[in-house]
């Protein structure tokens, strides 16, 4: 199912398929009839790769100025990451789903409290 998700451009298939929400209720839900990746129909939209470059890039400057270091590399691992696993895809992926990925995905690389990171998001 995520073959060639990321390139894909994603286009709703004319019918819907019953699928469990998050709160386990079934619901008709749009997906792709390219790949099969299952449209998030949540009304919090997720944001596109370069709203959590911006991201990166706010927290940098805030760590830089208490004399911490995110560098260019672990900035490009985090966003490899993000996108290596889906995240970046606002078809089906929330905003509240990405926060939660950014969040960890970040903490993975750098040694910072969770609150902070969710104050440049
Ligand atoms: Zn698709």
């Amino acid at each position: 199912m995520k073959i060639n998700m990321e390139y894909c451009l994603h286009e709703n298939s004319p019918k819907k398929d019953w699928l469990p929400m998050k709160n386990g209720v079934l619901r008709l839900h749009p997906h792709c009839k390219k790949c099969g990746a299952v449209k998030d129909t949540s009304s919090d939209a997720g944001k596109k790769l370069g709203y959590f470059v911006n991201s990166l890039y706010k927290l940098k400057l805030y760590l830089d100025s208490r004399g911490y270091k995110l560098s260019q590399a672990q900035i490009r691992l985090i966003l490899m990451e993000f996108e290596k696993e889906g995240y970046a895809d606002i078809y089906s992926v929330s905003f509240s789903h990405q926060k939660e990925a950014f969040v960890k995905i970040v903490r993975k690389y750098v040694k910072v409290s969770e609150d902070v990171i969710r104050d440049f998001i």
